[in-house]
């Protein structure tokens, strides 16, 4: 028997796997050109602060976690999001004391026990970014602004921004109320009902027909934000409208927890099928004070890497992944040769010029293929022969051309055809 990769998991494989990379890298590049420092945190925390941080009724929570405990007792939680784990460590760390608000950004794993599907999966990856310690529009803007940048930058055209406002704790319990006395008026399961009680924004959510039916005449927290809000709200607006970031006013668009305040988005790309959300974000005012810390307004987003991937597949953008892994090849014939050879493609790499050679013993021909392979614009031919004249034969892989160069100058002369 053969090991397969766990269900719900996949690896990323050479050259997809460059193009993964340059995905990552180009979604984190606005972040960190607008001052956002790099964290790193655990792949794993105490169960207790996604319990807390990501809230008990929330679906990661009471059904998506992988918890383990360790050989001391310990519960453990494999991170299934990293917002939680970025106030954890600012407030640990006592970055909220200092310059306000904290700016950071992340990339890596999560882990979310799902139904596995296509672009949802129980390992994916997020690049996020968070704005700690300030309530300002301007910040929500600013956010919202850098993540359609790393879209735009990926060249995707398709994503669509979704804005609400979920209002604060002065106008959100009043629309919560007039919510639940419209819910508890309808046609619901007993889960859904039991929802209504515990956290009745996540019903506007459901997604089944005779759900969603039944919202239609549903109160909209637009229609009950509080003057502060509501200007909070008109200013993000604005600012993304100057900024020329599209947007469509979604008031379904809904987060559970009270923590989450005001600002509320969601990306979305119209070639993923169900699984449409390629990142999402918002202010969480409340989410310090819920893990033992002081007031710290704050907001962020996390975008899907994965379906980033899939939504520019989607639009065509990855093309063939025929970029060269090499720029340069080394064939060498003969056990002195390869000793050679080894020393030589070491020079040209401290060079800064990408160099590979044939292994395991190939004869000319099987080498040549390798070269072939490797999409290298040149090789370097050494046999015992040119060996003894220390010398080797340069070959220019797109014309076939072949020149003889000294062993000693072949580094220089290299350094003036690639670079
Ligand atoms: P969904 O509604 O699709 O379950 P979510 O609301 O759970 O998404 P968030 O927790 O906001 O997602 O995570 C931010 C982003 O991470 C999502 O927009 C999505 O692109 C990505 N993501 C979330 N869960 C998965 C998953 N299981 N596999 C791949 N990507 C995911
Ligand atoms: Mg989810």
């Amino acid at each position: 028997m053969s090991f397969q990769a766990p269900k719900g998991t996949f690896d990323w494989l050479p050259p997809k796997s460059e193009q993964i990379l340059a995905v990552r890298a180009a979604l984190a590049q606005p972040v960190r050109q607008a001052g956002y420092g790099y964290i790193e945190t655990p792949s794993f925390e105490d169960t207790e602060l996604f319990a807390r941080g990501v809230g008990e009724s929330t679906d990661i929570v009471s059904k998506e976690m992988y918890t383990f405990p360790d050989k001391a007792g310990r519960s453990l939680t494999l991170r299934p999001e990293g917002t939680a784990s970025v106030v954890r460590a600012v407030l640990q760390h006592n970055l909220h004391t200092g310059q306000l608000p904290v700016k950071l950004w992340y990339s890596g794993s999560q882990y979310r026990y799902e139904r596995a599907q296509r672009g949802r999966y129980r390992h994916f990856w997020q690049v996020g970014a968070e704005a700690l310690g300030a309530e300002d529009p301007a910040l929500d803007a600013e956010l919202i602004v850098l993540a359609a940048r790393g879209f735009a930058d990926l060249g995707l055209t398709q994503v669509e921004l979704l804005l609400n406002s979920l209002g604060d704790k002065v106008c959100r319990p009043v629309y919560r109320a007039a919510l639940q006395d419209f819910l508890r008026g309808l046609d619901l399961d007993d889960d859904t009902r039991a929802r209504i009680e515990i956290n009745p924004l996540r019903v506007l959510d459901d997604n089944r027909p005779e759900v969603r039916a039944q919202l239609v005449g549903a109160p909209l927290v637009v229609d009950h934000l509080c003057a502060p809000c509501k200007a909070y709200h008109e200013e993000v607006r604005a600012l993304l409208t100057e900024a020329g970031v599209a947007f469509t006013d979604d008031p379904r668009l809904v987060r559970g927890l009270d923590y989450y305040t005001r600002t509320t988005f969601e990306f979305v790309h119209g070639g993923l099928g169900s699984q449409s959300a390629v990142g999402g974000g918002g202010r969480y005012d409340g989410l310090s004070e819920m893990l033992g810390g002081p007031a710290l307004p704050s907001v962020g987003w996390a975008v899907g890497v994965d379906r980033t991937f899939l939504a520019m597949e989607a639009e065509g953008l990855l093309g063939e992944t025929t970029e060269a892994r090499v720029q340069v090849y080394g064939v060498a014939l003969g056990d002195d040769a390869r000793r050679r050879m080894f020393l030589l493609v070491d020079e040209v790499r401290k060079a800064g010029i990408s160099a590979d050679m044939a292994f395991g013993g190939k004869g000319l021909k099987g080498a040549m293929k390798g070269a072939g392979r490797s999409g290298a614009r040149f090789a370097l031919i050494l046999g015992e022969r040119d060996l003894a004249a220390q010398a080797v034969q340069l070959k220019d892989l797109t014309t076939a051309e072949q020149t003889e160069v000294p062993l000693a100058q072949v580094v220089d002369v290299l350094k003036g055809k690639v670079q």
